[in-house]
């Protein structure tokens, strides 16, 4: 919880402390009020629709209760917050082999979430082996490669330029012979190119389809919290065009705009699952929608 709060530091000065501040400078609950926080939360980030979404909801919550004190009203927004943020957050990993495909553009922290997730899962006591699908470039198998060694994982690699299916096809080979539980797969971070990504995908996960049925799989998207507006594009267009059942949003501790978290929730509907709060191997927290509620108001 430390981590996360410390995590949090930024986005709970700029958003949350304005947010608190201005309800106190308030004598009553009245739509000033609402409006200003509708104000405070679009330049956090949060985005123009879930900020309206809130202030609806926070409204009919200060009614219901029958709130008229405003400095009181942060503790609601907390809760009310936390409600919106909840739900699927756990990874859904009971087969075995499990599999996690792991999207985004490039620059987002990928390989650092696969990294990070691999030491995670080990530390619960799976073992893991990773499949170096994006094969776009040498350096992304590499540097995978990197990660690998630091969790102690094993990883399948292919030349640069390989089919990344193939790769795919190995690693779940790899999983079946060796009894492994989670195959976890990088994937190339192409977005200019939304068919040629789909087509990607799709086949890869015809393969997984074919040689691990019924598996369970989730697609897990990588957002970079620091872009703020753009990771909420991001996750628009990758929600299209690949299935994705979950979110990790990355480097919330460099960044005053971790309230993109909730616009992503709320507005796509996806659970976040994971939060990065730093590059080392153990900065990749399980989401806990109150905990990060707690982090940023309590
Ligand atoms: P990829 O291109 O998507 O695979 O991105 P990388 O995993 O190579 O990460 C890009 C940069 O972001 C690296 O310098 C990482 O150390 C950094 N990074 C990744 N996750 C986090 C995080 O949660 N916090 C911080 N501060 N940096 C991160």
């Amino acid at each position: 919880f430390e981590k996360l709060t410390g995590g949090l530091k930024k986005t709970r000065d700029s958003m949350a402390k304005a947010v608190d501040s201005m309800f106190k400078s308030f004598t009553k609950i009245d739509k000033e009020l609402f409006e200003e926080l509708e104000e405070i939360l679009i330049m956090s980030d949060v985005g123009a629709v879930t900020a309206a979404d809130i202030c609806e909801q926070l409204k009919d919550r200060v009614k219901e209760k029958g709130i008229t004190d405003p400095a009181l009203v942060t503790a609601e927004l907390q809760g009310l917050i936390a409600d919106m943020l909840r739900g699927g957050e756990a990874l859904k990993l009971t087969t075995k082999p499990s599999v996690i495909l792991i999207i985004g553009v490039n620059g987002v922290g990928k390989t650092t979430t696969i990294g990070k997730l691999s030491a995670n899962l080990r530390a619960s006591g799976k073992t893991v082996v990773l499949g170096a699908a994006d094969t776009f470039r040498a350096a992304a198998i590499d540097q995978l490669g990197v990660w690998a060694e630091r969790a102690n994982v094993p990883m399948i690699r292919h030349s640069e330029g390989s089919d990344p299916a193939a790769v795919v096809f190995d690693t779940l080979s790899a999983a079946k012979s060796r009894g492994v539980d989670v195959v976890i797969c990088d994937t190339a971070g192409r977005l200019h190119n939304k068919k040629n990504l789909m087509d990607e995908l799709n086949k890869i996960t015809r393969v997984i389809a074919r040689e691990a049925p019924g598996c369970d799989l989730e697609v897990l998207l990588v957002l970079d919290a620091t872009t703020g507006q753009n990771a909420l594009n991001q996750a628009r267009e990758f929600k299209d065009a690949a299935g994705i059942t979950g979110i990790v949003l990355t480097k919330l501790d460099g960044t005053a705009r971790g309230g993109v978290v909730i616009g992503i929730k709320n507005e796509l509907q996806v659970p976040i699952k994971y939060v990065g709060v730093g590059e080392a191997i153990d900065d990749l927290q399980p989401f806990d929608a109150d905990a990060f509620a707690k982090a940023l108001f309590g």
